[in-house]
């Protein structure tokens, strides 16, 4: 990525183009949460759909689920979100360390205040702490009239639980056999203690999940497997391959449950952070379950007659993150002859909001009716967009911005002989093509593999 790509960079073009906006803006806004224009809402869905795609389309071993976000409060006891998320936590108010408040004494905690000027050495003043604060993640609400225990409630924190409350049902009902994976997207929501950096982190969030449930003997090479086809995803869909690590976990980062962990990272403008984790659980997930539900989340063989918990590997990413990413590696700026930036997002075809813009030179002389009929004939083909607002210079690059790789240009000779000119928005090559043929050359088009093209940005 060029260094010329800074996050307020994004952030602009974002609101600009219509993809994001701050929420509540006529109110003054609230922070760090964003809704999704236009634009913002057909990148998303194009990113999930292609994250889908791989996941149904592309291979027979796994199956969709979409739970609800209220679950049962047990849930999150058996998945240790409840105990794990619920720290009182105290902060000195000089320094900005953070403490467990329950483990001052027990753990001799070193209270000495890096910030404030000892007088003596060796013997700094100490922190000076705030009250006790609890510092669930988890957003606590209740459902029913009647506040009372039994009706506390939860917005998900992650989508995967909804997935193991649901192995019995699938198991039963998909005639599935580990190996298999249920995939899940939706909205996860925590009460994270410092969002920030656009839509990286913040409170309310889309997930795609997928639980890979196999015999334990075989985890190994699945976790292998998914490390290396999660990292492909992402080149696949344009993003450039010395953008993105594979990280594996130290041991002492990794959940206690959990014999590996690997993050997809991403060289995002804050530095390398992480994209997507994938993570070999074991059992933990069904097991917890099974305790605390009384119910056997288990697999019986009928080959082999062996009864056994399958082991999984989680492949956990999130939608908007991708989202930012994909919307980072395609941000581009190129000097024109003419001296003007010319600002680009070069997205991958199956990405981009809009396939192909179809715009009319002048509107008059049957010109917008011929553009408005090459938009029927190519509706349910591709997405197109008609545009006759300003010059032609102005529109084309309004679709550089927005990331159409084609706009389709009808002009005088058009009407009289049918073929039009499409400008391919990376190399700004123009060819005349005939109307008739344009279903044809798109399918063509969209059927090949595609690489990221060089940034005119990077460096040579
Ligand atoms: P981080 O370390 O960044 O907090 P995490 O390890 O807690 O992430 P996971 O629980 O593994 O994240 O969630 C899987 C994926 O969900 C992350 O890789 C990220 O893409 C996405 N995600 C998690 N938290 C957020 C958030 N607050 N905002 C946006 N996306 C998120």
């Amino acid at each position: 990525m060029p260094d010329s790509v800074t996050m307020d960079k994004i952030v602009a073009l974002c609101k600009r183009r219509g993809f994001i906006f701050p929420s509540s803006e006529i109110y003054g806004g609230v922070g760090s949460t964003y809704d999704f224009g236009h634009y913002g809402v057909l990148l998303k869905t194009n990113v999930k759909n292609a994250w889908w795609r791989a996941m149904l389309e592309e291979r027979d071993d796994i199956v969709a689920l979409d739970s609800a976000i209220l679950q049962h409060p047990r849930v999150w006891e058996a998945s240790g979100h409840l105990a794990g998320f619920s720290d009182p936590m105290v902060d000195c108010k000089t320094c900005g360390h953070r403490f467990r408040a329950d483990h001052l004494e027990e753990e001799k905690a070193d209270l000495t205040c890096p910030r404030k000027p000892s007088k003596l050495a060796g013997q700094g003043p100490e922190c000076e702490l705030t009250e006790a604060r609890d510092f669930n993640l988890m957003f606590k609400t209740q459902v029913g009239a009647v506040e009372s225990t039994a009706s506390v409630a939860y917005l998900r924190p992650e989508t995967a639980q909804g997935i193991f409350i649901n192995f019995k049902n699938v198991l039963q009902f998909a005639r599935k056999k580990p190996p298999f994976g249920i995939a899940q997207v939706g909205k996860s929501f925590r009460n994270e203690i410092t969002p920030g950096n656009f839509i990286f982190r913040t409170r309310e969030f889309e997930q795609m999940e997928m639980e890979f449930f196999v015999p334990p003997d075989e985890v190994n090479d699945w976790y292998e497997h998914w490390k290396t086809e999660r990292f492909n995803w992402y080149v696949r869909y344009g993003i450039r391959p010395d953008h993105l690590m594979m990280r594996e976990h130290a041991a002492d980062e990794l959940s206690h449950y959990s014999s590996g962990t690997a993050d997809v990272e991403y060289l995002f403008p804050i530095g390398w952070s992480e994209l997507e984790g994938v993570a070999n659980r074991g059992n933990f997930d069904l097991t917890q379950h099974t305790e605390f539900s009384g119910e056997k989340l288990e697999y019986f063989d009928g080959s082999t007659k062996e009864r056994y918990t399958p082991h999984v590997i989680e492949p956990a990413a999130g939608a908007d993150r991708a989202t930012l990413a994909f919307l980072v590696d395609s941000y581009d700026e190129e000097t024109l002859e003419n001296g003007e930036t010319r600002v680009v997002l070069r997205l991958h075809p199956q990405l981009a909001p809009i396939t192909a813009a179809i715009l009319p030179l002048v509107r008059k002389d049957g010109q917008p009716e011929l553009a408005q009929e090459i938009r029927e004939q190519l509706r349910g083909i591709v997405r197109t967009e008609y545009d006759e607002g300003g010059s032609v210079g102005k529109r084309y690059r309004r679709h550089d911005e927005i990331g159409t790789p084609w706009c389709i240009t009808v002009d005088h000779e058009s009407l009289s002989d049918r073929t039009v000119t499409v400008r391919e928005r990376d190399s700004l090559e123009q060819s005349r093509v005939a109307i008739e043929e344009l279903p044809g050359w798109f399918a063509q088009r969209l059927a090949q593999p595609w690489t990221s093209p060089k940034l005119a940005s990077e460096p040579t």
